[in-house]
């Protein structure tokens, strides 16, 4: 592996921005942190990283990135509580996430504990960024960028690693209505549905866009082959309550392994529910709905954390379930998980960074 530096050389913003913030208003994505973090690969090796100023890039418009997509990116947040303590998510699964995504993209890997450390520098120095509210965090954004100016198709030599935050508030309010797709495909075996690579995310716009328009928010895809099996949302995994089990499909090549899903399934069978991780088909879904048996379906991930689900529409049909009550599964994993966070409960599975 090439090597890599600790020393991370700062140079802070002379004037914090923090002042124009409208903290009751917060738009997720949208509003950046005073600094950022940089750090280039060239050669063969990862440059000293820096952080600095929050700023524009300036590329090449013959940047490789731009024409070809061989860019990752990672999404985790950080939380801040009435005492000012600071604690990251399971940033280590962030960093060998990352890992898996480039090299399938064919660009350097990063030391997991340096990315770690990189992440807590510049959380750390941005620390009154982090709202303190109940549900609100720093989203915190990883990602790595081939800088190459060639138009050629060819593995970049050069890549550029940054890091920068956004304070954000809460991402879902409401239960969601999602529409399982049939006919558009996310991720094919041998493809690259599990890794965090931006293309994924633009080809699955237009499937999206379509059922938005038809009042869906959200999609649930479906295995390439037969488009018979429940795979993911695309920026979620999906986690079904039947029965008494916590159901979500078994991660694949076709499924990024969220880590709020690993943490969800984790709980559950902390708290003596039955979980399964495996192939979970459409019909096994419709007819559970029809037997009064699927008592929950929800989403998992970062953004939301978990996004009850109230309808789920299959070919042309909308089925109502339970959604957002607060004696369901789903309602009580979400409080518990936001307590964690904020450390009001034990880390008892030892998933905090905290300082
Ligand atoms: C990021 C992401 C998820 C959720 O992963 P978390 O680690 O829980 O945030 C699920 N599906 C896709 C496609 C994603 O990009």
């Amino acid at each position: 592996m090439a090597q890599s530096t600790t020393q991370i050389q700062i140079t802070k913003v002379s004037e914090s921005r923090i002042n124009e913030v409208d903290w009751v208003n917060l738009p997720f994505g949208k509003v950046f942190s005073d600094h950022m973090l940089v750090m280039d690969y060239n050669n063969n090796e990862w440059s000293q990283p820096i952080i600095t100023q929050f700023q524009n890039l300036s590329l090449t418009p013959a940047t490789s990135v731009l024409h070809y997509g061989q860019t990752v990116f990672e999404g985790m947040k950080a939380y801040r509580n009435k005492k000012g303590e600071v604690s990251i998510f399971r940033a280590e699964e962030n960093a060998k996430r990352f890992n898996q995504s480039a090299k399938r993209m064919c660009m350097p890997t990063i030391p997991t504990d340096l990315f770690v450390t990189y992440i807590k520098e510049l959380v750390a120095l941005d620390k009154n960024w982090i709202p303190t509210e109940e549900g609100h965090s720093l989203y915190i954004r990883p990602f790595m960028i081939a800088t190459d100016p060639y138009v050629g198709i060819r593995p970049s030599a050069s890549y550029k690693f940054m890091i920068f935050t956004c304070p954000v508030g809460k991402y879902y309010s409401e239960a969601v209505r999602v529409k399982i797709e049939t006919e558009y495909t996310r991720a094919a075996h041998g493809g690259t549905g599990f890794a965090k690579a931006g293309g994924n995310y633009a080809a699955s716009l237009y499937p999206a866009k379509i059922a938005q328009e038809q009042g869906y928010q959200q999609l649930i895809w479906t295995d390439a082959q037969e488009h018979k099996y429940i795979e993911e949302a695309g920026t979620m995994n999906v986690v079904f309550h039947i029965g008494n089990k916590i159901i979500t499909p078994k991660s694949s090549d076709t499924i990024l392994d969220g880590i709020t899903r690993k943490s969800v399934m984790e709980i559950a069978k902390d708290w003596e529910y039955e979980t399964e991780e495996r192939k979970i088909s459409v019909e096994e879904v419709i007819t559970a709905i029809k037997n009064n048996e699927l008592k929950e379906a929800f989403g998992a991930g970062t953004a939301a954390t978990i996004a009850p689900i109230k309808t789920i529409n299959y070919k042309g049909v909308d089925y109502d379930i339970p959604a957002g009550k607060s004696d369901l599964f789903s309602t009580k994993v979400l409080n518990y998980l936001n307590q964690y966070k904020l450390g009001k409960v034990e880390d008892k599975f030892n998933w905090i960074l905290k300082f």
